[in-house]
């Protein structure tokens, strides 16, 4: 069953709504037209540490943190598929996807995972493969211990709270590889940092990183992701 007849079945039984204000949408549609006009997309020029690109789909501000949020609250909606769609569609744009190997999103503490119901990075990063026909490596990389709310920290405590909290269970996945590593928000840069650094310490080949959102200052504070 292809997605396009897939998503027409699924909407007749639970129809797709805007992951932002909650209107009713078409099967295909990913956001309603007035919440669409009120996105900004990602423009800037950020870099993370060791890796070859950063690709963001939007600013993190109130025309889009509803339909983050909504992930984070475990009900995912038809955010997963606009998201993960936004992203790719800027993935073919700056050329990253013809520079791609495999995916990896970007990973949860398996006991949050659980209680979530699903990793909303993993999620975006499968709507992402499927599009392309790259494969997202499972469980690849681990997250190993429970770190503190980055928001909560500074940029130097932001990067000591995630020293050793990700592992490679298995090396051989992405050994050579050119990876891409997906996450949901992207604010300082931090966790896509510690990642690189672990993937390419262990064979890859190159990293390039990728997220629906990226903040500015002004929204640092109030955001709940590295
Ligand atoms: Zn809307």
């Amino acid at each position: 069953m292809n997605e396009k007849f897939k998503r027409k079945i699924l909407h007749l039984l639970f129809p797709t709504k805007c992951p932002v204000c909650g209107c009713f949408i078409g099967s295909m549609d990913r956001f309603c037209i007035n919440c669409a006009e009120n996105l900004h997309r990602y423009n800037g020029n950020f870099n993370i540490k060791g890796a070859e690109s950063f690709t963001a789909s939007f600013i993190y501000d109130d025309g889009i943190i509803p339909a983050v949020m909504l992930m984070k609250d475990g009900i995912c909606g038809n955010a997963g598929y606009a998201l993960g769609n936004e992203l790719a569609d800027r993935l073919a744009d700056d050329g990253t996807v013809d520079k791609i190997d495999i995916i990896i999103a970007v990973p949860m503490y398996r006991k949050d995972e659980r209680a979530r119901g699903y990793n909303q990075s993993d999620v975006i990063a499968r709507v992402i493969g499927k599009r392309f026909g790259i494969p997202v490596a499972d469980r690849a990389v681990v997250k190993i211990r429970r770190t503190k709310q980055q928001k909560m920290l500074d940029r130097k405590m932001r990067m000591f709270n995630l020293k050793g909290a990700y592992a490679v269970r298995s090396p051989e996945i992405i050994f050579g590889k050119r990876i891409l590593l997906v996450d949901d928000v992207c604010t300082t840069g931090s966790t896509f940092t510690e990642l690189t650094s672990l993937i390419l310490e262990n064979g890859a080949l190159e990293v390039r990183c990728a997220a629906c959102c990226h903040t500015s200052d002004i929204h640092k504070k109030s955001v709940q992701s590295g």
